[in-house]
């Protein structure tokens, strides 16, 4: 199942997507409550109902399948050794732990996310001229747990998508915590929509990023450094994960840092963060006087 959140008719509304995406089936009664509700009632043993209504899905009515996420979004700071190996002298400089040892793990505040479709706001040159992009393969939990062991930790995968783990650079590296240079409004678009476990495996997806049609990042999942049952057994090390938890499981090589010269993101550009199985979310980026 690929679900999604959409406005429809002035509210949003969750519903089943169509294999060729051009048509919504849309839930009705408990389910309509929102995905996350849904997902914990699937938790708890209930069946997807049936939509009750078929309409056209227009690509820019995708709201984040998770619109204004109540849960944790945990992101994986170095999962790619091309990647840990174009920020070594950056990023990851002084870094003394040895990149396969334990993950990199830092949260975005949840208020990040935007839709698919929805436009990514620069902070203006005074708070950070250094925006980047990252696209992820996101995983979403669905089901509780704490201290996960890796052989049952897929049990817990309700389903994947996509985010563009958007970044200040400049803010990431001044404050030792990377939180705030992850976490300026809008930097985590989301999208377009959730597959469900059942239907796509995580573990040999190709992720790739656009900017202005110009392939920056192009890589496997096959290639991360720790696979999904290693990213829940470690977050979930003493704290229980629930339902709607996200986890972002790292970026490939090609962000705009590890270029010679560097290059930023500037209002205007736009940004397409692709995954195989999944779609793709495109978001662009507009200044801060830009209206909304
Ligand atoms: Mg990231």
């Amino acid at each position: 199942m690929r679900l999604a959140t959409v406005m429809h008719q002035g509210r949003p509304r969750i519903g089943r997507v169509s294999d060729d995406a051009r048509r919504i089936g849309l839930y009705e009664g408990e389910a309509a409550l929102g995905l996350l509700p849904a997902i914990e009632a699937q938790a708890r043993g209930t069946r997807w109902p049936e939509p009750v209504e078929d309409v056209a899905l227009d690509p820019h009515a995708l709201l984040a399948p998770l619109p204004r996420p109540r849960r944790n979004l945990f992101c994986v700071g170095r999962n790619y050794h091309a990647h840990a190996a174009e920020l070594r002298d950056s990023v990851f400089k002084g870094s003394t732990a040895k990149v396969d040892a334990w993950p990199i793990v830092f949260t975005k505040v949840p208020e990040t996310v935007i839709g698919p479709h929805a436009p990514v706001r620069l902070p203006g040159a005074a708070v950070s001229e250094q925006i980047d992009y990252e696209a992820e393969l996101t995983v979403v939990i669905g089901r509780a747990g704490r201290n996960i062991a890796r052989a049952d930790a897929l049990d817990h995968v309700f389903g994947y998508t996509i985010v563009n783990d958007v970044t200040a650079r400049d803010v990431q590296m001044r404050h030792s915590q990377w939180d705030l240079g992850k976490s300026f409004d809008s930097f985590c678009p989301m999208g377009p929509w959730i597959v469900s476990a059942d239907e796509l495996a995580g573990q040999a997806l190709r992720v790739r990023c656009f900017v202005n049609g110009e392939l920056r990042q192009d890589a496997s999942t096959s290639q991360f450094i720790f696979d999904i049952p290693t990213l829940i057994e470690t977050c979930s090390r003493g704290i229980t994960l629930l339902p709607g938890d996200i986890i972002a499981t790292g970026t490939p090589a090609g962000v705009g840092m590890g270029m010679t010269p560097p290059r930023w993101l500037r209002a205007g550009d736009v940004v397409r963060a692709e995954v195989s199985g999944i779609g793709a979310i495109e978001n662009r980026f507009v200044g801060e006087e830009t209206p909304a």
